[in-house]
């Protein structure tokens, strides 16, 4: 394609520093924003409120940042395809240029939409702009060749000698002068979404590093592990909409990483961040190239493994209900916010694969209607490794007991307390040795109190459910 206009259509890449679509766009003419609201977004943002308020302030910060530069962003409501034609024609543009997708849905959807745009005679120019090192990269310097990783030991041994490319010359990008008007930004309330202010957007995503590499994110080896002490970035929701680039996320971690002032103990709790930073490259990777994994086990021998769609127990795990406090606060953490802390995620997880014998799909289909991240692959192969379906990570139930490791991460329950509002009075001595059928602990703890009985009797159905998984793998 020679110079001329090249329209760039904003997905989950809201910025315009370090953008590597805006790059390529801009490699090929002067580029027309765009952002589309077509109904798969409209149906995913209305059934998740917190993430319509997050996706709508970030663009209206990406709308303020292209007014800087003397554009704006070109809002249409429509089908991707027709639209994108439509604006091709009214402003001669030559080729459409968007950031891949890493989940099936998504992918799938990149390749109608280039197949319809390339049919109509336009060039479609789909860049890796999410992970900080492109799959195809990774999948490159793989001694044994093939499709990406599927085990993340040997990724990241890959991974950390790769350089992290920049795309930091924003000032490169012309943007294309139009008189074409745009529909109104979308608003909160078209989701059903209360109208309030949201820390969404480029400038919340850098100082949320920033704060951190200052900070937690030297003891972030241990703090990261302690629930109540918030010793996590809480970069998810600003790396799923692109506000900030991951590249420009690794690059600042190496940098702290280089400060001659550090105790060994902090450089190493650097390189564990970047260590998780990796991991979303790796989960990435493996919805490229295993699109099917977002509705199946990657492990083809698990696909027929028995989990259940329901359990008596699952609208109290639902609710925060099910009588293990732990489960219950980061479930609650994770309403109340939009957001619960890693740790406690993982064994709010196996509660629902193991003790209540749930499908994977259940569990991240219900966190996705509160969470604010947007990251639809993150959510699948997460799910799969806690349920000992997907990547190989360790290939075997990651089954938690949900008492040992409140005692564990959270023995003051400061935690707890915060979310668990009835057990707020209750000294947390007495939730020690929490059981279902424990009559002193029901007097003590639950006669007194609204807080509910435990749902199951943990090591029973624990055992219960590894005598099932054994006889599955057996046979
Ligand atoms: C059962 C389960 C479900 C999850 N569902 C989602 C989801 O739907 N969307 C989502 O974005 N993340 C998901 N995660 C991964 C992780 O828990 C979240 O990204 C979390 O919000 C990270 O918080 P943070 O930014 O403070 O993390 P930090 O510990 O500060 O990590 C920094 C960044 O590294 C990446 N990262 C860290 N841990 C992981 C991981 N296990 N997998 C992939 N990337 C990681 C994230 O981008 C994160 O923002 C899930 C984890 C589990 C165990």
């Amino acid at each position: 394609m020679t110079s001329g206009t090249c329209i760039y259509r904003f997905t989950r890449d809201l910025r315009i520093e370090d953008h590597a679509g805006l790059a390529q766009a801009a490699a090929h003419g002067d580029v027309l924003p765009v952002f589309i609201v077509d109904r798969a977004l409209e149906a995913r943002l209305a059934h998740a409120p917190r993430r319509a308020a997050y996706l709508c302030a970030a663009l209206d910060a990406l709308d303020r940042a292209l007014r800087e530069r003397g554009s704006h962003l070109l809002v249409r409501r429509g089908a991707p395809g027709a639209v994108l034609k439509h604006l091709a024609r009214a402003c001669a543009a030559r080729g459409v240029a968007w950031s891949a997708s890493y989940d099936a849905a998504g992918a799938h959807a990149d390749e109608r939409l280039r197949s319809e745009l390339e049919e109509a005679g336009l060039r479609a120019l789909v860049v890796h702009d999410a992970p900080a090192i492109a799959p195809e990269e990774s999948a490159a310097a793989r001694p044994s060749g093939g499709n990406g990783y599927r085990a993340f030991a040997p990724y990241f041994e890959v991974w950390r000698t790769l350089a992290v490319p920049t795309y930091d010359a924003p000032l490169l990008v012309r943007f294309a002068a139009s008189d074409l008007q745009s529909e109104p930004l979308p608003q909160p309330n078209e989701f059903g979404a209360p109208d309030r202010a949201c820390d969404a957007g480029p400038s919340a995503a850098r100082a949320a590093l920033a704060h951190f590499l200052q900070g937690a994110a030297l003891q972030y080896a241990a703090g990261a592990n302690v629930p109540s002490d918030d010793g996590t970035s809480h970069l998810s929701a600003h790396l799923s909409f692109g506000a900030i680039s991951a590249r420009g996320a690794v690059r600042a971690t190496l940098e702290r990483i280089e400060d001659p002032f550090l105790l060994s103990e902090e450089r190493a709790s650097l390189r564990r961040y970047l260590r998780s930073l990796a991991m979303r490259d790796f989960f990435l990777q493996l919805g490229y190239f295993h699109p099917e994994s977002g509705e199946q086990a990657l492990q083809e021998k698990m696909r027929a493994f028995p989990f259940s769609r329901t359990h008596a127990a699952l609208d109290a795990w639902r609710a925060g209900q099910t009588g293990f406090p732990l489960v219950d606060a980061g479930i609650r953490q994770l309403r109340e916010t939009g957001w619960m802390h890693p740790q406690v995620r993982a064994i709010a997880a196996s509660f629902l694969c193991f003790d209540l014998g749930v499908d994977w799909r259940v569990g991240r289909d219900e966190w996705d209607r509160y969470l604010i991240e947007d990251d639809p692959a993150l959510a699948s192969g997460n799910w799969q490794w806690i349920a000992g379906v997907g990547a190989d990570l360790v290939q075997y139930p990651r089954i938690f007991n949900p008492e040992k490791q409140r005692r564990r991460i959270d023995p003051s329950g400061l935690y707890v307390k915060r979310y668990v509002h009835e057990l707020a009075h209750v000294p947390v001595a007495a939730w020690n040795g929490l059981r279902a059928h424990d009559a002193q602990l029901s007097l003590a703890l639950f006669a007194t109190e609204s807080y509910p009985q435990p749902v199951v009797d943990h090591d029973a159905v624990a055992r219960a459910f590894l005598a099932r998984y054994r006889a599955f793998v057996a046979g």
